[in-house]
């Protein structure tokens, strides 16, 4: 039993890792030093040891201990207990979250306690609590699995996780089937590691990826999903999603992007989208899920456009009927949550709206709530050569210009598209015009 999860404890000083306590951040420094001080183990473990030995800032820290739930609860006043699937500590101090976590027993090939499998050998309950060294082999990968005590700055490392950071590899703890098995989840971690990490996955690791890829369809959509956000906000979702089509793995989840990452034209718009998410969040600018996907479903909608007016039914009717046929597609694979269907629906009624210079309908358009969004959108479009890139300049220079700057634009675009309807003497005022526009 224990050949595939062997583990050797290996207590590594500070002076071979670097990682020192005023890396911590305060919180968790807090976290630590309290259940340390209450008598239990703690550590800093995960994303965050891992990402600061690769010199990157970690998104969150997360604390191991072998105080239960209850016992950590009870020393934070400023706690709670969240989960089922697997139920943890959220500590808060300040604006900062640390998530607590009990150590795990590894999973057993029986089902008992509260540590339950489905007949695919999906974990559905993990709560039955062990020690450190078994917290460790049931965690996913070997650079996941190191533990930092703050109080004397040492890494426990059981898995060689250590060794596997020098050599930017990817390993998975155990037998790859049977931990991809106990969670699918655990494929899509695999990519998105690799792309953010830039580490090679592991042959052992990597190999089963595509024969297993349908157990993902066995998954919660709303896991999938949290997933897939985490994947596309990495700052490297181009190279993870190549790398999920090249693992046979996209198909089941995004089976557009299969697709479009072959086809020239859906792929250039994909592609900036991509390119300026990654951007962007390298950038610490927020992005808006509901942004993304309306970007990623957007090719699906103008199909579904397309289909609706080659069966006779007008343009603005059949526009939202195929915002319905898309979203509920969609909805079948991976469930897009339904609170990001009014903001998409907007960004994606409101595309054609950017085609109208002239009368009111600009200013109108400038005061809608997400006019950001929809003007950042058609800047994709923009660049990916679905519109001329001189529309996505007019509307920056309207935007950047005065009431008097504007009127002007208004105007030279109603004498282009309208260069006969009306003859005027002389080029009106900017008030006039203003008084023309809110008529
Ligand atoms: P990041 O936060 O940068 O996405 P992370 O490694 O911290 O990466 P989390 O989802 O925050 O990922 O999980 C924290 C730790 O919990 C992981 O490092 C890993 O040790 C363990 N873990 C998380 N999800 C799983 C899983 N599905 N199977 C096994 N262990 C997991
Ligand atoms: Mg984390």
């Amino acid at each position: 039993m224990q050949s595939d999860n062997a583990s050797h404890l290996q207590r590594i000083p500070v002076s071979q890792h670097g990682l020192m306590r005023a890396q911590i951040s305060p919180c968790a420094l807090k976290v630590t030093d309290t259940l340390q001080q209450a008598g239990f183990m703690a550590f800093i473990v995960g994303g965050a040891v891992r990402d600061l030995l690769l010199k990157s800032t970690p998104k969150d820290f997360d604390v191991a201990t072998n105080a239960t739930p209850e016992q950590v609860h009870a020393l934070f006043r400023r706690s709670h207990i969240i989960g089922r699937r697997f139920r943890l500590v959220h500590v808060m101090c300040g604006n900062d979250t640390i998530e607590v976590s009990t150590f795990r027993a590894s999973a057993a090939p029986e089902e008992h306690g509260d540590h339950v499998t489905d007949d695919t050998g999906r974990i559905v309950r993990d709560n039955v609590f062990g020690s450190q060294e078994s917290d460790a082999q049931r965690r996913d990968f070997t650079v996941n699995a190191l533990y930092y005590d703050p109080a004397n700055e040492e890494i426990w490392d059981f898995q060689g996780g250590l060794n596997d950071i020098e050599h930017r590899s990817l390993r998975i703890i155990g037998d790859a089937m049977t931990r991809y098995r106990e969670d699918p989840v655990r494929m899509l971690r695999a990519t998105r590691f690799a792309a953010k990490l830039d580490f090679h996955i592991d042959e052992s690791a990597r190999t089963p990826l595509s024969q297993l890829a349908d157990l993902l369809g066995n998954v919660p959509s709303s896991r999938l999903f949290d997933e897939m956000l985490k994947l596309l906000l990495s700052g490297h979702s181009m190279r993870a999603i190549e790398q999920l089509r090249d693992e046979g793995l996209l198909h089941g989840i995004l089976p557009m992007l299969n697709d479009l990452l072959e086809e020239e034209s859906g792929n250039r718009f994909i592609v900036e989208a991509l390119k300026n998410t990654d951007a962007r969040v390298k950038a610490g600018k927020s992005v808006s899920p509901a942004f993304l996907f309306a970007t990623l479903l957007w090719h699906e909608l103008q199909i579904h456009h397309q289909t609706r007016l080659d069966a006779g039914e007008t343009t603005t009717p059949a526009l939202f009927s195929a915002m319905e046929d898309t979203l509920g597609q969609q909805r079948a694979r991976l469930a897009v949550p339904r609170r990001l269907d009014g903001m998409m629906k907007e960004i994606w009624s409101l595309q054609p709206r950017f085609e109208q210079r002239s009368g009111s309908r600009p200013f109108r358009l400038l005061g809608h709530p997400r006019f950001r969004a929809g003007y950042d959108f058609l800047l994709l479009r923009a660049e990916s050569g679905e519109v001329p890139m001189e529309l996505a300049d007019w509307w920056t220079e309207f935007q950047a210009a005065d009431e008097a700057q504007r009127a002007t634009m208004l105007i030279a675009s109603v004498v282009t598209e309208q260069p006969k309807r009306r003859r005027r003497r002389k080029k009106p005022s900017a008030a006039e015009v203003v008084e023309i526009v809110n008529e």
